[in-house]
């Protein structure tokens, strides 16, 4: 581009970005296949100045109250700070006609977030679980959803379910392709972390880096990052009052 044409072309303003307004509905402890106490994935979140972290493990076909009452205790120390310490679980490998029934029984005893393990390239997820979760009428994100068909991003856009991009290594492969849905069907986008432990917390610097790697255009940033973010914690907190 010639001097001239650069001088011409229209300046955008910056998308407005509250710095370190960081959400991430997604992790995990030592009480399924984390490797740390809630108390001390909580921590490093404010640490990291995050204005919300769910600690939601691994949920099949257990019963999931001894689970969620563990979270809860573990969570005292962190009521009335600033940052959002949800409890909730990830609906893992399950077949998908029996994804509704556990969703229905980690919202009875007391989950605040519900995750689903959705269809991720990297593992044997069943088909038809990103449907599942989503028409389920109880799920509030769905994680890494792999070749997310464009009608799924459209029932998501529907059913108001959030859609996963993750930095998790074999689970980050079709973030592109995930976002490009989102964004088509105006489904809603959250970057988590997926974090089993600690130090792999993402930081907002670098989700903000991963959700423009996964083509959020700028102008769309503030809204995957913050402001859709911020209405799920509003969801969610109205859950446990
Ligand atoms: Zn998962
Ligand atoms: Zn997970």
């Amino acid at each position: 581009m010639s001097p001239a044409r650069a001088r011409r072309a229209p300046r955008r303003a910056p998308a407005a970005l509250p710095a370190g307004a960081r959400y991430d509905f997604h992790s995990h402890t030592f009480l399924t296949d984390g490797s740390a106490a809630a108390t001390d994935m909580w921590r490093q979140a404010e640490v990291l100045g995050h204005r919300a972290l769910a600690v939601t493990d691994h949920l099949m076909m257990e019963d999931p109250a001894p689970l969620l009452e563990r979270l809860r205790q573990e969570r005292v120390p962190f009521e009335g700070c600033r940052m959002a310490a949800l409890i909730g679980v990830e609906i893992s490998m399950l077949p998908p006609a029996r994804i509704a029934d556990a969703a229905r029984a980690a919202r009875r005893a007391g989950a605040e977030v519900i995750v689903v393990h959705g269809e991720t390239t990297a593992e044997p997820v069943y088909p038809g679980t990103n449907r599942a979760a989503i028409v389920s009428g109880e799920v509030d994100v769905l994680a890494h959803p792999g070749l997310l068909s464009l009608r799924d991003a459209e029932l998501a856009k529907a059913h108001g379910v959030a859609l996963e991009i993750s930095p998790r290594r074999g689970h980050s492969l079709s973030n592109g392709r995930v976002a490009a849905q989102a964004l088509r069907a105006g489904a809603s986008l959250v970057v988590d972390s997926d974090a089993h432990a600690p130090d792999q917390l993402v930081p907002f610097e670098t989700a903000r880096r991963i959700a423009e790697g996964a083509g959020v255009p700028p102008g769309a940033l503030a809204r995957v990052l913050s402001d859709g973010p911020r209405e799920i914690v509003r969801r969610c907190r109205g859950r446990s009052s």
